[in-house]
């Protein structure tokens, strides 16, 4: 099967993934894509939803020297009070940067490949991407972290993507296309 990035407007974003229950040979085949496909977008991290398949998984590399790593059924079991801003942005939400704030410090727990359980602390940006990804899964995108106000100041920049992203949807849709051609002159990083 061939997939391809979904983009703001696309449903699948806005579903609550479901539990992966079987890591099998399939999955595995699955999750190389999705590893492939992060890469290739030059994203730091990709989560299934956003490539129209609802399941709780994600693809993360984030620039911390430990290369990357499949994330399956993810859970933040602890949120420091003390949060951090940082400026995100997204694959799924191409052009659009913005700071968010969020937890500083969290304890995730979740399977790995081998379907090993993994419980790690994370601080800094490998605890935004976390973060940032573990919102996917539940349909949540990081605009939404956004005050009202700059929703409203987003909202054109929002429409024009769902604009350009609906023809995408069409299930004879073939070759993955990036919605911004042009190479981001921004240059940032986007998960
Ligand atoms: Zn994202």
């Amino acid at each position: 099967m061939n997939y391809h990035i979904r983009y703001y407007g696309d449903p699948v974003l806005r579903t609550k993934s479901k539990r992966v229950e079987s890591i099998d040979e399939d999955f595995g085949f699955f999750a190389e894509q999705l590893v492939e496909m992060m890469y290739e977008y030059d994203g730091v991290g990709l989560a299934a939803p956003q490539v129209g398949v609802s399941k709780r998984v994600f693809a993360v590399d984030d620039g911390t020297g430990s290369g990357w790593k499949v994330v399956i059924n993810p859970e933040i079991i602890r949120r420091s009070q003390e949060t951090e801003t940082n400026e995100e942005g997204c694959l799924s939400v191409p052009e659009i940067y913005e700071s968010v704030q969020r937890p500083k410090k969290i304890t995730v727990r979740y399977q790995n490949l081998k379907g090993e359980i993994v419980e790690e602390s994370l601080e800094g940006y490998p605890a935004v991407v976390f973060q940032h990804e573990t919102d996917h899964l539940n349909g949540i995108l990081f605009i939404d972290h956004l005050s009202v106000t700059k929703r409203r100041l987003l909202h054109r920049a929002l429409t024009d993507i769902q604009r350009r992203a609906v023809p995408r949807m069409d299930p004879d849709f073939e070759e993955p296309h990036r919605l911004d051609a042009e190479p981001n002159p921004k240059a940032k990083e986007t998960f």
